[in-house]
């Protein structure tokens, strides 16, 4: 079997920050990138234009923004493995960390395998059709493109990230309304009456999208009241999924804290419940989920691995 000081899982920003640092300070890590759990290069590589990374002015693309990523790890000396991790043994020391295909020993392990923003297969909204296209799972992330300015608006959603997209929203849209499947919603109190007395934001009660048309991006949604089964197309410039993420954990097998909601626990930055596992990018953060706060965790966890591996005599 193979042996590296420091195995990261996971290829989003998160992941190859953490092989740019651990590998300018010689670690010579050892990064899988993934395949079926998802592209490699993370949730950046089902988007178009990010304008939010800090160090262009005049926005990225995902995929050319993790492609420099990739050259920036792989300069200074990371080993890529095109392949999903199936299971780790965090039971003893070293570790064992088991690939399709590759398996290794390790003295250190960073987790950074994201999280999955989930989708509702509505005919219109998927991949090909309006996904990208003023279909998205991201308000913050997305938000403020030109094309939602002044549009109709319609989020997806009854917990509190519903509420809170639906009110950033309304800085951009004409008008935002929460589709919701019941007559009640899930999100907590305060967050409910703040949107709910927002002049801009209306709630459709019962209702679900049933369909996305458009042209060139969104122009349409129907909506149908699953009390009534009236289907009512409204026009419509952008529909934001707000039902939740599913951190990428289960290959863990509970070997790992992990938080109610599925995402992992850290302790004092990055470290996790076993000492010389840490955690990095949205896998652990079910607030932010954003590449500049993956990339800035994956810094903390590949400082703290390396301080780690030298309490441990490792470092060299
Ligand atoms: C449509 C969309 C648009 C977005 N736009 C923006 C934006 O404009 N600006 C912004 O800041 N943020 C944006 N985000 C959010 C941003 O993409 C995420 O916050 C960020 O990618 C999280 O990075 P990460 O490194 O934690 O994980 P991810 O990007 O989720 O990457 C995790 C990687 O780990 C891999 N993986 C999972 N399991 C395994 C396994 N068992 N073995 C090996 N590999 C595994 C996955 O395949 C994936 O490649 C957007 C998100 C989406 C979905």
């Amino acid at each position: 079997m193979k042996k590296t000081k420091l195995l990261i899982i996971g290829s989003g920003p998160a992941g190859y920050t953490a092989a740019i640092y651990a590998a300018r300070a010689n670690l010579e890590p050892v990064l899988f990138e993934g395949f079926f759990s998802g592209p490699a290069g993370g949730q950046l590589m089902t988007t178009t234009d990010v304008e939010n990374y800090p160090g262009f002015p005049d926005g990225v693309t995902g995929p050319e923004l993790i492609d420099l990523f990739r050259k920036q790890a792989t300069r200074f000396g990371t080993t890529l493995h095109v392949e999903d991790v199936q299971s780790v043994d965090f039971s003893q020391r070293p570790f064992i960390v088991r690939g399709k295909k590759t398996s290794y020993e390790a003295e250190s392990v960073i987790i950074s395998t994201g999280a999955t923003a989930k989708r509702l297969d509505i005919p219109g909204a998927g991949d090909g059709e309006f996904w990208q296209k003023g279909v998205t799972a991201c308000a913050v992330c997305d938000g403020a493109a030109p094309i939602f300015r002044n549009r109709p608006l319609f989020v997806i959603g009854g917990g509190d990230t519903a509420m809170e997209e639906a009110l950033f929203l309304t800085k951009f849209g004409s008008i935002v309304y929460i589709v919701h499947r019941r007559d009640e919603l899930r999100a907590s109190k305060i967050m409910q009456q703040r949107a709910l007395n927002h002049p801009k934001i209306k709630v459709l009660w019962n209702s679900v999208v049933v369909e996305v048309n458009g042209n060139e991006v969104v122009q349409e949604v129907v909506i149908e009241n699953l009390i009534t089964g009236e289907k009512t197309p409204m026009e419509a410039g952008g529909l934001f999924f707000a039902i939740g993420h599913i951190p990428n954990t289960a290959f863990l097998n509970q070997q790992i804290e992990l938080h109610p909601n599925g995402y992992i626990k850290v302790f004092e930055g990055t470290r996790t419940n076993i000492p010389g596992v840490f955690a990095a990018g949205d896998v652990q953060d079910h607030v932010y989920r954003q590449a500049i706060t993956a990339a800035g965790t994956g810094c903390m966890a590949a400082l703290e691995a390396e301080r780690w591996l030298a309490e441990q005599g490792m470092d060299d």
